[in-house]
Formats: structure tokens, C-alpha cells, sequence
């Protein structure tokens, strides 16, 4: 018998968790953070407690209380016993938080499969993030003292590198079928707002299970969707994993809609242009690189982009000697203190961060007040107190993102728009969702023809039963 099991993402959107099992292999596509979930309990400033391990996610609901799949520092933390590994293998098919974050929690023996760009996702969010659940391609183990060279006890942190132990990963090809167990998995790309996303094409001899993923078909790679259709029709699924983020919503939307609309805003503007956009969706990134140039305007990055440019490599369709990096004032701002000292900038700044500091396209916010004309900004929320630096006039300010969609990001927007009013920038927008239209996904499943169907990501589950398809809420074995 097929078992699906959705540990996450039922009637949210986001926090995917689905467990397959099949004559006694088990495998889970995605593991990530619900948003959702999260957001009931806790803040930016009200977080799970790290001493207490998976405590406090198990009470409310955060991660599901399955044996086996823990990492065996956490269960010794909560003093529970070791336990037996409880899944064969974890099958990312992109490296948004709300399908991967939570990978953090896992045993470091379960294999994780994804694309090679997922990696290197997951590689440079382990390496910017900050806070206490951000162990992505490595697992630092907790709770862990050693001797220390003076006889005493030590804490374990990072740079003990004996203590850090890699994760196994195994990146996905197309065409080239991985097998687990009873189960033959195929890695199909498709289009969404990260590089490197797919859908999952899983083979039993009971029955095949197609997995969406996050699909959009109006992005720079829409004809892998289109191909992914094909390839799952071929299948003939007995079940979908559908995703139904917009399902309901009419609305097309359009990238390269986004890129005209930007570089329209551009050639019209009459001093420097911010742009507000999801970092790491490589298509809009290359969407402002494109409408900068047209305008024979430079994209200016931040360091975060600049490292995610950087460590795509060839993924990346433009290099970073083609923009200017933007090195911000941090700690005691001594970048912009001629003669000092280099080692003494460098401790103003994280160690990732410190190899863009002097680069010949490195510049700060002088260069930006200097010549307000010649620059398309990458800028976000988080950034803004930068424009005290900058002084910007006549600037314009596109907001390439999503709306916001819970209290707190309501209130952040509020927060921006006051930084704009004080200096006088205008606010345009030019965004186009990471996700298909309502009208695109039924059109999909009707392609597809699957025998049942499986809504995950979604709010409105209840619109799929327009297909007159089965819609199941997991599939139990027996
Ligand atoms: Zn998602
Ligand atoms: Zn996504």
C-alpha cells in the first residue's frame, strides 16, 4: 500500500512536510517552516527556546512527533533515547523556507536530495543567517562541551570544526531517476521565483505520485512547467501533491511584464531608483539588471546578493563584475575612515561579507550621493536607515514584492512609508507572484488527469472539488 501523509502545508500555505511510504521505504518531500503556525506563538522577539530543543516545537505544533527523523543532539537535550533512523531520504524541491528551513532539525544521516542550486541556497543562507535554526548543509552539534587547552570546559560553537559534521546530499539531474527503496523518484525543474526549483516524479509499482512543488508558468523558465505537465501526464499519477497558493485567483500574471513596467519607471526617473524585491528570486534579479541596463543606469546589489551572485556561478546569467557592490556603514563605520587600519574595517563586518569590501566595483554611500543619476539600488526594509547616508533626490522607490499578508508586516510597510515620505520618494510597484494563476492550475490538473488529487499550500482547498477529481487529504496505508 501508498501511504501520503501531510505533516504540513494542508490548509496553509507554506510548511510542507509529506511523508510517502511504500512497502516499508519511507521518504519526505520537503521540510519546512509554517509561517502560519509560527506566527500564532511567535515574534521576531518571542522565539522557541533552543535549551528545551524540540520541546516547545513539538507542544505547539511546529514540527510533527515522528520517531527516528530528530537530530540526536536535540533528543539528548530533552533526555529522550536514542532512537533508530526513521526515513531513508528528505527530497527538497526548492530552498524557500516554508519547504526547507526546518531541515535544521534532521538526523545528519538522512540523505537529503535536491538540485545543485537548492545547495548552493541553502549553503549561503547557512552562511548570512543569523539566529538559532539555521544548521542547512552542515549541523553544528548542540549542547556539547570540550576540554579546552587551559584543562577547563568549553562550550561547542562553530569554529571547533571536529564538533560541525556535513550533511549528506545528493544533488538531482534531470533524466536520471534516484531509487529508494521500492520507489524510483524523478527530478522534473519547473518555474517558480528561486533558482533550481522542481517537481518530484515518484514511481511505486502500486501507483505513481506526482509533486508540483511551487510552480508558476510566466517566469524566465516557464517552459520547464510546461515540460513538467507533459512528463506528469505521462505518469499517469494516481495521486497529485498540487500546490494551490492563488487557486480561485483569475489573475495572469507576467515577468517579463514586471521588466518593462521597471524599466518604463527607470527612464522616467529623475534621480535614484530603489528597488524593493524578493533577494533571492534570480529571475526578478535578473529582471532589474536588464532594466537598469536598457537605461544605461548600474545595478547597485547589497552584500547578501552579492554573495548569492557570486556563489551561483554559472547559474546566474550575469557576473558580479557586471554590478557595483553596495558596502553599507556597519558597527563602528569605519569603511568610510580613510587610513585605517584594514584589519580594524574588517571587525566591523561578518566574515562572508568581508571579501566585497575592497573589490574594484565595491563602492559606498558616497559614490551613490555623488551620482544619483547613474544607479538602480537592490534596497529593502531592512536597509532603509542607509538613506541618511545616501540623501537621496528625486528618487523613486518600486516595490517589486509581494503585498503584506500578516500584522507584522503591515506594520513594516507603515515603517517604510514614513522613511519615504521623509525624504521624498515616490512609490511605484511591479511585482508578478512566484505562483501560477488559480485558472493556470486547474487547466494543469486537467492536463495532468491524475486519478485523485492531493491540495497542499493553499487556503482554499474546497475550490478543487470544481474538478470533479477525488480530493483526498492524505492517503493512509494500512
Ligand atoms: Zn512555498
Ligand atoms: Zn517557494
Amino acid at each position: 500500500m501508498v501511504s501520503i501523509k501531510i505533516h504540513g502545508g494542508k490548509d496553509e500555505i507554506g510548511g510542507n512536510k509529506i511523508l510517502v511510504e511504500h512497502k516499508g521505504t519511507k521518504i519526505m518531500l520537503d521540510f519546512g517552516m509554517s509561517f502560519k503556525q509560527s506566527g500564532l506563538y511567535f515574534s521576531e522577539f518571542l522565539k522557541p527556546r533552543k535549551c528545551v530543543a524540540l520541546k516547545d516545537f513539538f507542544e505547539l505544533g511546529l514540527l510533527p512527533d515522528i520517531n527516528g527523523i530528530y537530530r540526536e543532539d536535540y533528543l539528548k537535550q530533552m533526555e529522550k533515547p536514542e532512537e533508530e533512523k526513521g526515513i531513508d531520504a528528505v527530497f527538497l524541491t526548492h530552498a524557500h523556507a516554508d519547504h526547507a528551513q526546518y531541515i535544521h532539525f534532521l538526523r545528519n544521516d538522512i540523505p537529503i536530495y535536491c538540485t545543485n542550486a537548492t545547495e548552493i541556497i541553502l549553503g549561503v543562507l547557512e552562511e548570512t543567517g543569523r539566529g538559532d535554526y539555521s544548521d542547512l548543509i552542515t549541523a553544528c552539534e548542540a549542547f556539547t562541551f570540550y576540554t579546552n587547552a587551559k584543562g577547563g570546559l568549553s562550550r561547542v560553537t562553530r569554529k571547533k570544526e571536529e564538533f560541525v559534521k556535513t550533511r549528506i546530499f545528493n544533488i538531482m539531474e534531470t533524466e536520471k531517476k534516484v531509487k529508494i527503496g521500492s520507489m524510483e523518484i524523478e527530478m522534473v525543474p519547473v518555474d517558480h521565483s528561486l533558482p533550481g526549483s522542481c517537481a518530484f516524479i515518484i514511481n511505486t509499482d502500486e501507483g505513481n505520485i506526482v509533486y508540483t512543488g511551487d510552480i508558476r508558468f510566466h517566469g524566465s523558465n516557464q517552459q520547464s512547467s510546461k515540460d513538467f505537465v507533459e512528463k506528469a501526464k505521462e505518469a499517469n499519477p494516481n495521486w497529485l501533491i498540487c500546490e494551490g497558493t492563488r487557486i480561485g485567483e483569475d489573475k495572469q500574471d507576467n515577468e517579463e511584464g514586471v521588466r518593462n513596467e521597471m524599466s518604463k519607471l527607470i527612464k522616467d526617473a529623475k534621480g535614484l531608483v530603489f528597488i524593493e524585491h524578493p533577494i533571492r528570486d534570480l529571475d526578478r534579479v535578473v529582471s532589474i539588471f536588464e532594466a537598469a541596463k536598457s537605461n544605461k543606469r548600474q545595478f547597485v546589489v547589497n552584500l547578501k546578493l552579492a554573495y548569492l551572485i557570486q556563489s551561483l556561478g554559472d547559474l546566474c546569467p550575469f557576473k558580479l563584475d557586471d554590478v557595483k557592490i553596495f558596502v553599507p556603514r556597519k558597527s563602528w563605520g569605519l569603511i568610510c575612515k580613510s587610513g585605517t587600519d584594514e584589519k580594524l574595517v574588517n571587525a566591523d563586518y561578518s566574515k562572508w561579507e568581508i571579501p566585497f569590501l575592497r573589490r574594484d566595483n565595491s563602492i559606498t554611500y558616497t559614490e551613490l550621493q555623488k551620482n544619483q543619476i547613474k544607479y538602480v539600488v537592490s534596497m529593502s526594509i531592512w536597509e532603509i536607515n542607509q538613506l541618511t547616508d545616501i540623501r537621496p533626490k528625486d528618487a523613486i522607490w518600486i516595490k517589486s514584492s509581494c503585498e503584506p499578508f500578516c500584522d507584522e508586516m503591515e506594520i513594516d510597510e507603515e515603517r517604510k512609508k514614513h522613511w519615504l515620505e521623509h525624504f521624498n520618494i515616490k512609490e511605484y510597484s511591479a511585482h508578478a507572484s512566484g505562483h501560477a494563476s488559480g485558472i493556470e492550475i486547474m487547466e494543469m490538473i486537467k492536463e495532468i488527469k491524475p486519478k485523485n488529487l492531493i491540495p497542499v499550500h493553499t487556503e482554499k482547498k474546497s475550490v478543487f472539488n470544481e474538478l470533479k477529481i477525488p480530493v483526498l487529504v492524505g492517503v493512509n496505508s494500512t
